[in-house]
């Protein structure tokens, strides 16, 4: 290549070697995890791959609204009133209505003063994060921090330390050690019920510690909307400190049935960081079919108890066979059940085996998961029935009883 740029013989792809070589693994002992195809998608819990159906226990869909009658007509009628798209951002193209009702719907619920909707739950720890910490400003983040939360901290000059899961202890020791940050403040941010292992915050005493030091704390409450409290508002309603929470953020992408994300607040002054979180103006706004799928789908988890309660009885059937078969699940029983493998290429094998035989559940894999494990990820949805459930357990209690033909089958597929 004639470039003058150019001295050396790697090609922009080389860095990628190591990755690729994972990726030829995965594919030569079946299919890649990380771009699974479905034929088609038939309900909450049943999709087809491969022509055949199967079970969907991976897919955050919690209360199983996707196919919620009254979600798919506000998202059609939503269509026809005000077609396909928004085209624009809402700073510079305006807002619609229902963009506008939706946050008021969600602050009210949550009880809070102010509430702004994003285009993604991606968008909206992006933006709120880089928005309210600024370079004086300290951020103090759970070590086991999803991507976009991380992906905030890097969005701001501000510095970022990191204390230990789930360890309001550690938290105390940070901030201590910290100080008094001069000209700026603490946000420490965390999450409602984990994503990967399902394991959940001690909410009250991150708020004691938080506040004690005269910290802000930011909650993502994304996989825990909607399927805790009473009312749905989360872990921190679960825990009675919903209304000492500085700021929780969610997605419309799991119990709320759509795509998009909030952020509200108890400080009516959040409104101004409208005007300058780069993630929410410099993108086009949600959709009028995803904006008013999501407002039906929050009254649906307002009123939405019977739903929680199943989907609770569902988490402890499924956890409880999974224990008295001696697996080892890396929580109590919610409805993220994580079943930890010995390593990738096992959880691989057993992922694909399990998709052979009907059952869709995720591989999580280093470096998206806690401690470097290698997980087949289990998300329960309230559409789930009892005997769903047994249809799981069958497949995980086959799966321990075939280790031995699935092993022989898989180290012929990697010897091929
Ligand atoms: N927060 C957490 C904890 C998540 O797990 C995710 C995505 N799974 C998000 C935020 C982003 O949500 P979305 O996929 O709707 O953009």
């Amino acid at each position: 290549m004639n470039n003058v740029l150019k001295n050396t013989p790697l090609s922009i792809f080389d860095k990628y070697a190591p990755l690729q070589s994972r990726v030829d693994l995965m594919m030569k002992i079946g299919k890649d995890a990380l771009g699974l195809k479905f034929d088609d998608i038939i309900s909450a819990t049943r999709g087809k791959i491969d022509g055949r159906e199967i079970l969907l226990a991976g897919t955050n869909n919690y209360l199983g609204l996707t196919f919620d009658n009254d979600c798919m007509t506000a998202a059609k009628n939503a269509v026809d009133r005000h077609g396909t798209g928004t085209t624009g951002s809402r700073v510079a193209n305006g807002s619609y209505d229902e963009h506008i009702q939706l946050e008021k719907i969600l602050a009210d619920h949550l009880g809070m003063e102010s509430c702004v909707v994003f285009t993604t739950g991606y968008q909206t720890n992006l933006a709120a994060i880089s928005g309210l910490a600024g370079d004086n400003d300290v951020i103090f983040m759970d070590a086991d921090a999803h991507a976009c939360v991380i992906d905030g901290t890097r969005l701001t000059s501000s510095s970022t330390i990191r204390f230990r899961h789930n360890n309001p202890e550690d938290l105390d020791k940070r901030l201590k050690r910290q100080g008094d940050i001069s000209n700026g403040n603490a946000l420490v941010v965390i999450e409602g019920m984990y994503s990967m292992f399902g394991d959940i915050a001690p909410v009250d005493e991150f708020v004691d510690v938080t506040h004690r030091h005269g910290g802000y704390l930011y909650i993502d409450e994304a996989h825990s909307y909607g399927v805790f409290g009473p009312t749905g508002c989360g872990i921190a309603e679960d825990q009675g400190v919903l209304d000492k929470i500085d700021f929780i953020s969610g997605t419309f992408s799991k119990s709320l049935a759509s795509v998009g994300g909030f952020c509200a607040s108890r400080h009516k002054e959040f409104e101004i960081l409208r005007k300058v979180m780069r993630p929410y103006m410099f993108t086009a706004s949600a959709t009028p079919s995803n904006i008013c799928a999501a407002l039906m789908a929050v009254e649906k988890v307002k009123e939405g108890q019977n739903l929680r309660n199943n989907l609770k009885k569902r988490s402890i059937q499924l956890h409880s066979g999974l224990s008295e078969m001696g697996y080892d699940i890396c929580a109590d029983a919610s409805p993220v059940i994580a079943v930890r493998r010995a390593n990738e290429a096992v959880a691989a094998m057993e992922w694909n085996w399990l998709i052979e035989n009907g059952v869709y559940v995720n591989l999580a894999v280093p470096p998206g998961t806690p401690q470097s494990s290698s997980l087949l990820r289990i998300s329960l949805s309230a559409a789930h029935t009892e005997a769903d459930i047994n249809i799981l357990l069958k497949a995980f209690s086959d799966l321990k009883s075939n280790q031995q033909e699935l092993i022989s089958k898989m180290s012929s597929r990697l010897t091929k």
